[in-house]
């Protein structure tokens, strides 16, 4: 069922207001859990996941009153450790759809639990038809190499069984998409390209990605990587996106993402700054236990939501952060994290010019593969 047009008209309004509205986040970053079922080698979160559960982790109440102060976001991030690891994962999804009402929201997973997945988008995707839900399964390679990765045996039967599940329940729904990322790590990146073709050819995933190793890993001999392969991996995602994109304005969105990828081969293989990061304003992390962060890779916060009445802008407002916002201006921070990249394209007004420059480029070259698919 779809929400009535007075209810689709304040939707709107909201996403326009945390898209332009500087003092609005656009998009909050929430772990939902340390907690993992997996010990991945690159997981740039191992050290909190080894931790195990932890007694202050955010209540369900607590995670309420959160969402009740952020105000309208464009794109929420349920992430973790493993999201669907806790047992009250849907409502705490809920919560934040009912306060903040996010235009997107993505939900990353290890896709071992396939009763809990299943149960979950049989909940959330008729009680919220406006928002759209991109779960993405990390796959790191096909067969016993993704077990080997994801050091957890059995990994690549479950995740099958799990595909098909959500894969029935992406034929009846219409605010589902169903993704699938590879790390990008020295161990894979001279298998991943055969492994996205494989994914691309024997499954039906709406888009395939890969995220570059960030972070502190569990194994540090992963963060070296070959620049070249990581280019022809991302002409491959190119290709493919634009073969199979249907999305509204999809020439924008791919846009959107050529300026990451090309922005993030700058970063890491050029050594150079591209533009101002938007962290710590319209991009904020939200962590398991309430600290507020500009992004992961810093490893600062201004300070937890408990300490200001379980108010995001407070602490945005604090001092502190007004601080560690000013530094990562000045210091001109530059990273690998695709989402901080991504958020720097849509609200650094530096991107645009380029943006713009590829969405053309990406409208021109939809068009001419709409002629050859004709002919053909
Ligand atoms: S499944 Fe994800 S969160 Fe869990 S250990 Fe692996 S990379 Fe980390
Ligand atoms: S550039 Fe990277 S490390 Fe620096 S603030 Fe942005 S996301 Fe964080």
């Amino acid at each position: 069922m779809s929400d009535s047009l007075p209810t689709r008209v304040r939707r709107g309004l909201s996403t326009l207001r945390s898209l332009v509205d500087p003092e609005q986040v656009g998009y909050l970053i929430f772990y939902v859990t340390n907690r993992c079922n997996f010990r991945c080698a690159h997981c740039f979160y191992h050290a909190e996941i080894a931790k195990g559960r932890k007694p202050d982790e955010l209540r369900l109440d607590e995670i309420e009153r959160i969402a009740r102060g952020l105000g309208p976001l464009v794109q929420l991030s349920l992430t973790g450790g493993e999201p669907f690891v806790r047992e009250d994962f849907a409502a705490v999804t809920r919560t934040w759809l009912e306060h903040c009402a996010p235009r997107f929201v993505t939900i990353p997973t290890n896709a071992w639990f396939s009763d809990r997945i299943e149960a979950y988008l049989e909940d959330v995707l008729p009680a919220f038809p406006s928002t759209a839900f991109r779960v993405v399964f990390s796959i790191d390679g096909i067969g016993a190499d993704h077990d080997t990765f994801r050091s957890a045996p059995g990994s690549w039967e479950r995740l099958c069984g799990t595909y098909a599940r959500v894969d029935a329940l992406r034929r009846r729904a219409t605010n589902l998409v169903l993704d699938a990322n590879a790390a990008y790590t020295a161990r894979n990146e001279h298998t991943i390209l055969s492994t996205l073709e494989a994914l691309d050819r024997d499954f039906s995933f709406d888009n395939l990605s890969v995220t570059y190793i960030r972070g502190n890993p569990r194994d540090p001999d992963l963060r070296t990587s070959s620049r070249d392969a990581y280019l022809r991996v991302v002409e491959f995602l190119k290709a493919r996106s634009r073969r199979r994109e249907k999305r509204f304005l999809s020439p924008l969105w791919r846009a959107v993402d050529d300026v990451t990828y090309e922005h993030l081969t700058r970063v890491v293989f050029e050594d150079e700054f591209v533009s101002p990061c938007v962290a710590g304003r319209k991009l904020v992390i939200v962590g398991e236990t309430g600290d507020v962060h500009p992004c992961e890779i810093l490893g600062v916060s201004a300070g937890n939501v408990r300490d200001h009445d379980y108010s995001v802008p407070a602490v945005l407002a604090s001092a502190a952060h007004r601080r560690i916002v000013e530094t990562i201006r000045e210091t001109r921070c530059k990273c690998s994290f695709e989402c901080a990249i991504a958020a720097n394209a849509v609200w650094s007004p530096e991107s645009y010019p380029r943006v713009a420059r590829l969405a053309l480029s990406e409208l021109r070259a939809t068009a001419s593969t709409s002629v050859t698919e004709r002919k053909t």
